[in-house]
């Protein structure tokens, strides 16, 4: 049986990059992702590029990264990814106070500037002017994150990279290697369709990594929420903008919902209550995604009733953007995961040699791309300071 150099859990966007970028630092790779057609965050995902955002050195130079690498990246992976430029527009409902919600952006790269309400509307002729004190705008990119997704699977598979459709029933431990009672060393991974030998293991399985990862007796700090939207067919209005809160209340939820990690351990539990940001972005298609509702039920199986989650949504977004709110479209629902502190975990986890991992982002889409290209070439030996601060151990 084949030893791969790397399996990689998850075809997401942070698998599929993170594949693509180790097969092209000559190692060899197998993808495994468990759904033909994934139902991922990553596929439900608005798809916008905060580069305009950091506010550390770290988060600020790997943005300016991000931006180089976007780029380039339809070239290099030969697939438009529809990377262009939009007008961001951070709504600030009309109970709120406008210079200390501008005052809570000063920190960030680029700040964006405050409008007023007549300013805002003429921005984005679909905002109802009674729901707003004014906005805040900036530039942000965007890209069609599926498309981004196929772009980077098969630029991996053209570079001899191989992928299964498989579901990982469990992560295997080596029966040959040596271990201490210290550490445990990870070998390969049993699935669906049969088992697949590695040296090196990284879970990329969004809001699934806790579970897989605890289920080989690894624990970690990630976490996940209970992501829905109404995703619309090509529609005729048009959306001159990518809409959402100023005063997003995700982050709020992701801190709140972290106090007590022991929480998500099991099933049944809810460490904070629902949220729900109401936004709204148009494709190159003339198709939209209306959202979003943010749960943190601790059992990745919950369920919840999609018809009044529906109703809330709409009426949510109908508020801020009341052509939208009837609009044609379809509930759907998915994780999302994210980390205690909104920086990612990158890299090995301590006691189990051979299992990384590379999830938990917050913001992720504008910093996946360097940071995938960082960890494949510091797994090849070259020294990363960034990726040192990524690590689970911090
Ligand atoms: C409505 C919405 C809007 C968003 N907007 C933005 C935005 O504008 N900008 C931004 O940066 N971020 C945004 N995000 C967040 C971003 O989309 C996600 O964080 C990101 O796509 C996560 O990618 P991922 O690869 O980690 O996870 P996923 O896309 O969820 O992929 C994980 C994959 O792992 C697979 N998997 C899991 N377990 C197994 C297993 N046992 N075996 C095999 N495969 C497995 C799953 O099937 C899945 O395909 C948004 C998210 C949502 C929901």
């Amino acid at each position: 049986m084949k030893t791969y150099d790397w399996i990689v859990v998850g075809g997401g966007i942070t698998g599929a990059a993170l594949a693509y970028e180790l097969v092209k630092a000559g190692l060899d790779v197998l993808l495994l992702e468990q759904q033909e057609t994934p139902q991922n965050a990553t596929r439900y995902s608005y798809g916008g590029l905060a580069y305009w955002s950091g506010t550390t050195p770290i988060t600020r130079q790997l943005c300016q990264e991000a931006i180089a690498r976007y780029n380039i990246l339809s070239q290099e992976l030969d697939a438009d990814i529809q990377f262009r430029e939009l007008d961001l527009l951070l709504t600030i409902s009309a109970n709120s106070d406008l210079e200390a919600t501008a005052a809570s952006y000063a920190h960030v790269a680029i700040p964006p500037h405050l409008l007023n309400i007549q300013e805002a509307c003429e921005l984005e002729p679909l905002l109802n002017r009674e729901a707003i004190a004014g906005a805040l705008t900036v530039k942000h990119g965007h890209i069609h994150p599926e498309k981004t997704v196929q772009g980077y699977i098969q630029a991996f598979l053209r570079a001899g990279g191989e992928m299964e459709i498989a579901q990982i029933l469990e992560l295997q431990t080596s029966p040959t290697e040596k271990r201490t009672e210290e550490e445990v060393k990870f070998a390969g991974v049993k699935t669906t369709i049969g088992s697949f030998h590695s040296n090196d293991i990284v879970i990329c399985a969004g809001g699934l990594s806790r579970q897989l990862l605890k289920s080989a007796g690894i624990p970690i700090k990630l976490y996940f929420t209970h992501a829905e939207i109404v995703q619309t067919p090509p529609v005729d209005l048009r959306l001159q903008t990518l809409v959402m809160p100023a005063n997003l209340q995700r982050f709020q939820l992701e801190a709140k919902s972290t106090q007590v990690d022991e929480l998500w351990n099991e099933p049944g539990n809810q460490p904070a209550a629902p949220i729900l940001d109401a936004g709204a972005v148009q494709f190159v298609d003339g198709s939209m995604v209306l959202g979003q509702i943010s749960r943190t039920l601790t059992d990745t199986d919950a369920k919840v009733n999609s018809q009044e989650s529906e109703k809330w949504l709409r009426q949510s977004v109908g508020e801020v953007l009341p052509p939208l709110g009837n609009l044609p479209g379809t509930w759907h629902h998915c994780l999302v995961a994210f980390s205690g502190d909104r920086l990612p975990l990158i890299g090995a986890i301590p006691g189990f040699a051979g299992v990384h991992v590379f999830s938990g982002f917050s913001n992720p889409l504008v910093i996946i791309p360097p940071l995938a290209k960082r960890f494949a070439n510091f797994v090849t030996g070259q020294e990363d300071e960034i990726i040192i601060q990524m690590s689970p151990t911090r």
